[in-house]
Parts: structure tokens; sequence; C-alpha cells
């Protein structure tokens, strides 16, 4: 399968490059990096640098990208025009973004999460599963914790922990998140899924959802100790994604975890 990675050149580019490398059913056709940017025309992969993404899209298979917002929304109206498989990590997404992602998975197949591990995403079931056996009197908090350099807050993974807790109690997140406290913002709400974002230093990625009750507290945890983790994943859901008909599609999918 011909792959083509948009953002090469990034801290997950470069990790998809060598993933393409790694996985015996896929060949790295090429990458870009935006216009003006340094990297443009230098060599990654043992390919030149491109600054226009058209002709890459016209000659892969698929192409997976973690870029950023407005990048992504202009990929997948790529994708949808040329008929290729978009593999979509990136996070940050406005609803308004997110909406023009899904329209263009009508023409094209689009897979799309947060996280494209298998333990976050096996912890992202048990999350819904725990949320679903116990009532609101139990608090739900979500903890994450990434490298310095992260934009976006929570991280796309801890919103993706917090719809699946808000499902598995029957509850719409945006209606019961509590994304920021700061100052005299009173006692705690019953029913409220809280946040917590820290940042620093390399860490690539921490998350704990924490359900506390008086007399008791249950935590559960992942830590990616490697970028390679959601590399190879994203490649795996690359070649799935060549097999499957138009849609918008989640890792779950991909993994088969159907109630993830
Ligand atoms: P990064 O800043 O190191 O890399 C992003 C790259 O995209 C940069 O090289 C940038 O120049 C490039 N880029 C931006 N706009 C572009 C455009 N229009 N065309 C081509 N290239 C463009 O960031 P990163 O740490 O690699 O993270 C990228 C995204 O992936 C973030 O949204 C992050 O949250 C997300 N992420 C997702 C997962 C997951 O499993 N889903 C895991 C890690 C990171």
């Amino acid at each position: 399968m011909k792959i083509g990675i948009v953002g090469c050149a990034g801290r997950m580019g470069s990790m998809l490059v060598q993933a393409t490398f790694d996985h015996a059913e896929t060949t790295f056709i090429g990458g870009t990096e935006p216009k003006g940017s340094p990297m443009s025309g230098k060599m990654v992969g043992g390919k030149p640098v491109l600054d226009d993404p058209a002709a890459l899209f016209e000659e892969a298979d698929a192409v997976i990208d973690f870029t950023a917002p407005a990048a992504t929304v202009a990929h997948a109206a790529l994708a949808a025009e040329t008929g290729t498989v978009l593999v979509v990590g990136t996070t940050g997404l406005t609803a308004e973004q997110q909406a023009e992602v899904e329209r263009a998975a009508e023409k094209c197949v689009i897979v799309q999460a947060a996280n494209f591990s298998i333990g976050v995403n096996l912890l992202i079931g048990l999350t819904r599963q725990v949320a679903g056996l116990l009532d609101d009197g139990t608090d739900i908090e979500i903890v994450e914790m990434h490298h310095k350099h992260k934009v976006d807050a929570p991280s796309g993974t801890a919103l993706a922990l917090g719809k699946a807790a808000a499902e598995g109690r029957g509850v719409n997140l945006d209606e019961v998140a509590d994304k920021v406290r700061d100052g005299q913002v009173g006692a705690r709400e019953q029913g409220a899924i809280g946040f917590a974002t820290l940042r620093g230093g390399d860490v690539v990625g921490d998350h704990t959802v924490i359900f506390a009750h008086e007399g008791e507290r249950l935590e559960l945890t992942h830590k990616a100790a490697s970028r390679m983790i959601f590399a190879s994943g994203a490649v795996r859901a690359a070649v799935w994604g060549g097999q499957q008909k138009p849609g918008h599609y989640s890792m779950a999918d991909v993994l088969g975890f159907t109630d993830s």
C-alpha cells in the first residue's frame, strides 16, 4: 500500500515515516510540510519534502495526517476529491472543523482517533463500562500530562475519555464537563466530569481516569512511553482503511473493539 505523510517532519510525522518502513505491507511514497517551511525540498525517508499535497493525494492509496486542525480540514477535502484513505490523528479540531472532516468521509474512508494506541482504546472502553456501573454520586476526574510543546488542552484523548464516561452515564459531555477551575469556583457539582491538564518536559502522554467516592477511589491509568505506539497504530489503520467502504471510522473499529 502506497502511503503519503503530511507533516512528515513533525514529532509524529518522522515516527510515521519510520512506521511505514516497519510494516510489511506499506511503502512510503512521500510527504509534505507547509509552504515556506525550512524542511521544504530536504529529504525525509529518502524522498524530497513537498509543499503541495495535491500530487501526494493523487498518487497515494492512503495519507496519514498528524498536523494541525486547519490543515486537516484541507486534507480531508483532498481525500474526498481523490478517494484516498485518510488517517487523522490531529487533535484540537473545533466542532465546525470536525463536521467538515465527517462530511468528507461521505466520499472516502477516514479513520480518525484522538489516540491510536491499543492500550488507550482499551482504557476508553473500560471507562465507559465503569462509568455505566456507578451512579453520579461517584465523582469522575480526568488528569492528563503531556510534553511542554503540546498546543491544545485538555488533550484529545482526555476529551475522548470524558466522552466515554459521559456515554456510560447516559449524559452529554458538553453539559457536564468542568475543564477549568481557578479562584472561588465553589464546591464540585454532582455529576460533573472534571479535567486537569499538566504540561512539562518530554512526557509522551499520561492519562488517568479517577472514580472518587466517599471512602474509596478507583484510578485507571495509561502511560505512553514512545510515540511509536501511535505511529504503528496509524499505519495499521491505513492498511485496514484500504479494505473499507467510504465512511468515518475510529480506532475501536480498526481493533474490533465493538464496545469502545
Ligand atoms: P508537531 O508540531 O511536531 O508536528 C506537526 C507537523 O505538521 C509539523 O512538522 C508542521 O510543520 C506540519 N504541518 C502543519 N501544517 C501543515 C500543512 N498545512 N501541511 C503539511 N504539514 C503541516 O506536532 P506533533 O507532536 O507531531 O503532533 C501533531 C498532532 O498530532 C497534534 O494535534 C497532536 O495532538 C496529535 N497527536 C495525536 C496522537 C494520536 O494518537 N491521535 C498522538 C500524538 C499526537
